[in-house]
C-alpha cells in the first residue's frame, strides 16, 4: 500500500516541532525548514526518484519486505558521494555523520512509530498521512482547502 504525507502549509506556525521530532528519533532531521515552513521528502516513485537513480552504489532501496515503495537508504552501501543531495530536487537528503551515510525520510515505516514523528509531533494539523485509497476518497470531498487539493494533484503528477 503506497503511503504519502500531505502537507497544509497555510496551517503551520513555524514552531518546527515536526523537524525536532524527527532529530530527536534519528539523530539528524530528515526534513529541514525554508524561510518559513518545513519541507519534506514527496516520496517519489521508487522507479522516478532522482535519488535512487544518480546513486552509484545501488543503496537507495524499497523497505525490505513491504509492498509500501518507499525509498531508504542502505547505510552499508553508501560511499557518501553525495550525488543523491545533488539530484533530490527539493534538496531534502541529509547526512548522518556518525553513520557515515544519506539519510533520508521514510515515513518511519523503518521503525516502530504507527504515526510518523513529525506528524505526531504537530500539534497545528499540518502534517497528515494517507493511502492512496484516503486519497481517492478525500478527492470528492468539498471541504478540503485549496492547499490540500493543491497538494493532492502534485502527488499524482510525481507518482
Ligand atoms: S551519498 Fe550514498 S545514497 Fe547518496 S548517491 Fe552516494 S552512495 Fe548513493
Ligand atoms: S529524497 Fe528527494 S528525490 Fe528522493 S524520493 Fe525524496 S524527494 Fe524524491
Amino acid at each position: 500500500m503506497k503511503i504519502l504525507m500531505v502537507t497544509d502549509p497555510q496551517m503551520c506556525s513555524e514552531c518546527e516541532n515536526c523537524i525536532n521530532a524527527c532529530k530527536k528519533t534519528y539523530g539528524v532531521a530528515r526534513a529541514r525548514k525554508t524561510d518559513t515552513i518545513p519541507i519534506f521528502c514527496v516520496q517519489c516513485h521508487p522507479d522516478k526518484a532522482p535519488c535512487r537513480r544518480i546513486c552509484p552504489n545501488d543503496a537507495i532501496e524499497t523497505i525490505d519486505g513491504e509492498d509500501d515503495e518507499i525509498l531508504k537508504v542502505n547505510e552499508e552501501n553508501c560511499i557518501l558521494c553525495k550525488l543523491c543531495m545533488i539530484a533530490c530536487p527539493i534538496g531534502i537528503i541529509s547526512i548522518d555523520k556518525e553513520k557515515k551515510s544519506a539519510e533520508k525520510c521514510t515515513l518511519c515505516l523503518e521503525s516502530d512509530n504507527i504515526i510518523p514523528a513529525c506528524v505526531e509531533a504537530c500539534k497545528d494539523n499540518v502534517l497528515n498521512v494517507f493511502s492512496i485509497e484516503d486519497l481517492q476518497e478525500l478527492k470528492n470531498d468539498e471541504n478540503l482547502t485549496e492547499e490540500l487539493q493543491e497538494a493532492i494533484k502534485t502527488f499524482k503528477s510525481i507518482s
